[in-house]
């Protein structure tokens, strides 16, 4: 037969005119023919690759015909084989055979109302460079050594999340990493780094360990489109532009032209991760696609994006395009995903991005289906709670935007703006300040803040996300030079400390931007998505050049752990804190910090922060009490520091202290 992949170098764009327009394929997928018709519920769409034999199927309702082309190489040469798949039920087009077709890439042709194009497969598993082709894997050759006894880390009492991005954790030459593996998956499983290979100051893996953080959220290492694999080592980009779902991101991985290498060393970042410690979220991206000319849209023509009445593409995601998460079988793409990804490599939590996009049942239904497989919260689920502009959601359903926080389940967390902005001001209006940085009126907030905004429609500080720093916007370093120009150094450094200090002894789930902790500059840029990986990239100098800071950061978040009045991600959370008390730039409150145990000694905190320029004075209550955390230092709680009546608080800092609970109700034999 002749293979026709060669004929169709281009579609023939005259026909535009007879092609139906987006408007009418929209009211033929809402019509009840389409709807009980190609709505297919089974599971194994995509490439199953095993011994017995592989198959291939593809969901293309409209399609006349399809046919598979096989390739020896992932992106160059001709068909080797083509064959006509057969149609069946509800839309799926099906071939199979007795061969086991491992390694071999494919991609379709369709013939849809008159058009004839090309597509890779929306659900493949693997692919060749830069995922123009598909590939058939059979997923056990790809497991690294000692896969089947990976295993995430228990649950932590505390979950502390560290946002990073692959390439611009091991990029600096000053990381140690070995040359071959610098921005490669292949860095996490480096365990020895240090700064310059002094092998003394640890980078990389061992320098996470000891910071303490819990969780490491990867930015998008799907495969995305705007780099090329095949380009120069140098190009950069964060990633928000898929192109392959399910598969890894080519760029990271050592050999982007053989599918099988990104597979595995995914795999092996994860197993790295998770040996060490650490729980692994995945930063995923189903709100839109790199292009509106995706494989979605080519085997399935409008169906995964949305349109609003008057013929507008929808473009709440300011990238172009909007994925209609309501439809169907665009949900259950979705969710079958995230499943995939938890099952095929043990992935521990999500980060969706434009979260606002999505809507609320599909939200639901992903944490269902998590806590149903996996176990109630298990698996941790958040996003971004808005949109960058208007979207056409259809049929009546619900975004999952801030305000309809009330309809998501308590384990869905949305990242908190509020508070972000109320601890050091706007993230989009750069020079405004707030409440560390001397803005005034900003006390209530950050009292909400603490107790992690109940009462606003969140059910519990589950659903909330504490942060002052994420990949996007200037970093908190840059932001508190943009609104404190005239500080030195030494006065930035304290903000930052301070800033710090508020949000980790808020409620929630604290995150931060990788960095954070070192007082990370991006030059005050604000969108760096595309800015040079020089710019970018983690600078493990800086790291220990500012070490002070980073060993304040070490104090709170060890201190954190052993704080359960904080921890505490209960819908009961918030009446733990009391007592509050605020004037001018200075807030106090108290919080039940029972049980005391094995890991805390203290019934009671009183948190202070004052951002005046003042030192103020602090009441201590009744009973035998402790400084746990000053200004200046955070790790005072393991000094058996007693707070006196009658202290003060230093200008521009934070004071916890804790009240020491009856001796039974403690063991202290971690604190010797
Ligand atoms: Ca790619």
């Amino acid at each position: 037969m002749n293979c026709p992949s060669q004929i169709l170098a281009s579609n023939s764009k005259g026909k535009a005119d007879i092609m139906k327009t987006a408007l009418e394929w929209k009211k033929y997928y809402s019509s009840p023919e389409f709807r009980n018709n190609y709505i297919y519920s089974g599971n194994d769409l995509g490439v199953s690759c095993t011994d017995s034999g592989t198959s291939f199927k593809l969901w293309s309702p409209s399609a006349d015909s399809v046919t598979l082309n096989l390739y020896r190489d992932g992106n160059r040469g001709k068909a080797f084989f083509c064959v006509p798949l057969k149609r069946e039920e509800a839309g799926v087009w099906h071939w199979s055979t007795a061969e086991r077709l491992h390694g071999v890439y494919y991609d379709y042709i369709l013939e849809i109302e008159g058009e004839t194009v090309r597509s890779a497969d929306p659900w493949a598993k693997a692919c060749g460079l830069n995922g123009q082709r598909s590939m058939a894997v059979n997923l056990e050759l790809t497991d690294p050594e000692g896969w089947d006894m990976d295993r995430a880390p228990e649950k932590p009492r505390e979950q502390i999340i560290y946002e990073l991005h692959v390439k611009e954790f091991s990029w600096d030459a000053s990381g140690g990493f070995p040359e071959k593996y610098r921005g490669k998956y292949k860095a996490f499983t480096c365990t020895d780094t240090t700064l310059n290979n002094d092998g003394i100051h640890p980078t990389g893996i061992r320098y996470l360990k000891d910071l303490g953080v819990t969780h490491v959220q990867i930015m998008p290492a799907y495969d995305y489109g705007s780099v090329n694999e095949a380009g120069k080592d140098t190009e950069f980009n964060w990633g928000y532009d898929p192109v392959n779902y399910n598969v890894p991101e080519g760029s990271y991985s050592t050999d982007p032209e053989h599918g099988e290498v990104r597979i595995m060393e995914m795999k092996e970042m994860i197993q790295s991760l998770h040996a060490h410690g650490f729980r692994v979220i995945m930063d995923v991206v189903y709100n839109h696609t790199y292009s509106l000319d995706s494989w979605f849209q080519r085997t399935a023509p409008w169906y995964f994006y949305r349109v609003f009445d008057d013929g507008r593409i929808s473009n709440g995601s300011a990238c172009g395009n909007d994925v209609a998460s309501e439809r169907e079988m665009c949900a259950e793409y979705i969710l079958e995903s995230v499943l995939y990804w938890t099952e095929e490599y043990h992935i521990d939590g999500f980060r969706f991005d434009l979260m606002g996009l999505l809507d609320v049942d599909l939200m639901n239904r992903i944490r269902r289906a998590l806590d149903d497989r996996y176990g109630k919260g298990e698996k941790l689920i958040f996003g971004e709670p808005w949109a960058a502009a208007e979207t056409a959601m259809e049929g009546g359903a619900v975004p999952a935007l801030k305000k309809n926080i009330a309809l998501l389940d308590e384990n869905i967390g949305m990242f908190c703006d509020d508070t972000r902005d109320a601890v050091k001001g706007s993230a989009l209006k750069i020079k405004r300040p707030g409440f560390v940085n001397g803005a005034p009126g900003k006390e209530a907030d950050i009292i909400q803040s603490a107790r992690a905004w109940k009462g606003t429609g969140v059910k519990a500080p589950s659903q909330i996300i504490t942060y002052v720093s994420a990949h996007d916007n200037q970093t908190l370093w840059d932001k508190l030079a943009e609104t404190m120009p005239g500080a030195g150094a030494e006065e930035r450094m304290r903000l930052n400390r301070m800033a710090a200090a508020v949000y980790m002894t808020c409620q929630g789930t604290l995150f931060f931007l990788s960095g954070e902790e070192f007082a990370r500059t991006k030059n005050g840029m604000e969108d760096s998505y595309n800015a040079p990986i020089a710019l970018n990239r983690l600078d493990w100098e800086q790291a220990w050049k500012n070490r002070d800071l980073v060993e304040y950061y070490r104090g709170l978040i060890a201190l954190r752990l052993r704080l359960p009045g904080l921890c505490d991600k209960s819908a009961d959370a918030a009446g733990r804190i009391g007592n509050e008390q605020k004037s001018e730039g200075l807030i106090s409150f108290t919080v039940d910090n029972q049980p005391a145990g094995e890991y805390n000694k203290w019934d009671y905190l009183k948190i202070i922060y004052n951002s005046s320029g003042a030192a103020r004075s602090v009441v201590v209550g009744e009973g035998e009490w402790e400084i746990l955390c000053s200004g200046e230092d955070s790790w005072l709680w393991k000094k058996h520091v007693p707070a006196k009546k009658g202290m003060m608080i230093e200008p521009r800092s934070v004071l916890v202290l804790g009240r020491l609970a009856e001796r039974e109700e403690r063991t202290e034999k971690i604190w010797a």
